[in-house]
């Protein structure tokens, strides 16, 4: 209702601007021209094609570190080319390396011992627990008592806090992977393991165990956990060789499968039904388990080189193009892994072929302008998303350019492509100006917008823009709605059943039914104008007052 009575006004005004500027409303007008005639350039099949050369099984998946990737980043760096877009890499190269860390774990000598009124009980790697290893150490062992700690959130901002009443110094701390029904966006915050982990630290916790429980058991199976230790697990070094988000305080670390978690709450003052009951209904529990719990990890280290892809158009103002906005999608997929109905190449076409096709087909219609954009724009193509955000994370911390020229992320993975678009849900737009900017590219393209339809997904945290909000860059992830005007199709339907069948599985390809490359060129418009909106704007995008991520991450920016 708002919106409609603030057009209102935006037009009235419009109407007198035009009696008394006439000549500037007519620049405006040759503008959008300029932006119709762009979008109207954006060709489906040329997203299609793309996508079928990078989700094409010679590629093998994409996975981070291997040959099939380097393929992929060559094909993108010759697309940026062909367009004459400038490189925007290392050395004046279309590459920016990313240095790697790949660590596994040695699943025969990592052990966990749990011991209960004396009694020692050891648990099977892969049927009771798994664990990530250590990314920055051979061997690590640590022996403590053990509490439980609920979601392990600490938010003073929601006067929320796990740890309230508990002492964790010098223990291992068990949570759950969820956090509590806060908004969309800061639940998902709060759900990162890199947060957890820190605030584990910060209260003193030297071991961290996660439990399963049946919510996330739902989500991400133990399963389908155990399933995707074939793929690598990865970090980025800075230039001391410390791996990204490390807790040298925390000496060890295990995930407890559904069944190991219910009986790992045995003999404590609650069972294992009380605290998944209380978890159901909005509450988590705190309190101290009578275990001690003997964590020895054992991982194989090894350094490997990634890399980003990154190009630049040129801003056509002399002072604006000293900025940019940056359109990000990530390259990489799982690569090869445990086989499905006979097929172990993770092709990744919706995930994320076609960002990145779309990303090739907004910088064609940017490249095709005859007057380039004000603001400059870099296409950054990144490695590492499916390793933990590890690309744009290592970009967003050292970006090509002057860390403070980067005013606005705009993100794209996962196109869901699998039905006529009409609305769009917009990751993190709430947070910044960029809402303005997302409702006018909206309404112009006829799409409505939609809240969150899965805040338990947290899909916020989920793609490369968090990286950028990290770093206090605003940044949005714009995904298609599950709005249909055919009541025979049912989006909502078809994403549930996309996810059980195909999602980060050797089925998500070119071979499955129901690719809509109309829907996606439409999505490409949307993510085209929304960044011609901000290259144009004098002012840069800002994040809206009190902001939570603007309070917390601002500062990153300069
Ligand atoms: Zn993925």
């Amino acid at each position: 209702m708002s919106i409609r009575k603030s057009t209102h006004v935006a037009l009235l005004c419009l109407c007198v601007v035009m009696l008394l500027v006439l000549f500037a409303t007519c620049s405006v007008h040759a503008n959008h021209d300029a932006a119709d005639e762009a979008m109207s350039s954006i060709r489906p099949e040329a997203i299609r094609a793309d996508m079928r050369f990078l989700s094409d099984d010679a590629l093998e998946g994409r996975g981070t570190g291997t040959r099939g990737y380097d393929i992929a980043a060559k094909f993108m760096a010759t697309q940026f080319e062909s367009l004459g877009l400038q490189p925007a890499g290392d050395n004046g190269s279309y590459f920016q390396s990313v240095p790697l860390r790949l660590a596994k774990p040695d699943e025969t000598k990592t052990t966990l011992i749990l011991t209960r009124s004396g009694k020692d009980e050891t648990l099977s790697f892969h049927k009771d627990y798994i664990s990530h290893g250590n990314p920055a150490l051979a061997e690590t062992s640590v022996e403590a008592p053990v509490v439980f700690v609920g979601d392990g959130v600490t938010a003073p901002d929601q006067n929320y806090d796990d740890y309230q009443g508990i002492d964790a110094k010098g223990k291992i701390v068990a949570l759950m992977a969820e956090a509590p029904n806060f908004e969309s966006s800061l639940k998902a915050h709060y759900s990162s393991s890199e947060v957890k982990l820190s605030n584990a630290v910060a209260h003193g916790a030297v071991g961290i165990i996660f439990l399963y429980d049946p919510v996330f058991e739902q989500l991400y199976s133990f399963n389908e956990q155990v399933r995707d230790l074939s793929f690598p697990g990865l970090r980025w070094l800075d230039k001391q060789q410390r791996p990204n988000d490390y807790f040298p305080e925390l000496k060890g670390s295990a995930i407890l499968s559904l069944e190991a978690a219910k009986k790992f709450f045995a003999g404590g003052p609650h069972s294992a039904e009380e605290v998944f009951a209380a978890m159901k209904g909005g509450k988590t529990m705190s309190f101290a388990v009578p275990v001690i719990a003997k964590i020895h990890n054992v991982t194989g280290l090894q350094n490997v080189m990634g890399r980003n892809v990154v190009a630049r158009l040129e801003g056509s103002d002399p002072t604006l193009k000293d900025e940019y906005v940056v359109y990000s999608a990530h390259l990489d997929h799982l690569g090869i892994g445990e086989p499905v109905k006979g097929d172990s190449i993770y092709n990744g076409a919706l995930d994320n072929a076609s960002g990145s096709a779309i990303l090739l087909e907004v910088a064609r219609a940017f490249r095709g302008m005859k007057t380039r954009p004000r603001r400059s724009i870099l296409f950054l193509s990144v490695t590492g998303e499916e390793a933990g955000l590890l690309g744009s994370d290592y970009f967003a911390h050292y970006p090509t350019v002057t860390k403070s020229s980067v005013v606005a992320n705009i993100n794209m993975d996962e196109d869901l492509m699998l039905w006529p678009l009409r609305d769009i849900v917009v990751f993190g737009a709430e947070h910044s100006s960029l809402d303005a900017v997302v409702q006018k590219a909206a309404a112009r393209l006829g799409l409505s917008e939609s809240p969150d339809p899965v805040p338990e997904e947290v899909v916020f945290i989920r793609s490369d823009q968090y990286s950028f909000v990290k770093q206090g860059v605003p940044a949005i992830f714009p995904v298609a709605g599950l709005k249909s005007d055919d009541p025979k199709i049912k989006p909502s339907e078809i994403f549930k059943n996309w996810e059980e069948t195909r999602y980060h599985q050797p089925q998500d390809d070119m071979d499955q039914p129901g690719l809509d490359f109309d829907a996606a060129a439409k999505y490409a418009r949307f993510v085209f104008l929304c960044g011609f909106m901000i290259t144009e704007d004098p002012q840069r995008p800002t994040w809206n007052k009190g902001d939570f991520f603007g309070e917390h991450y601002a500062h990153q920016a300069n």
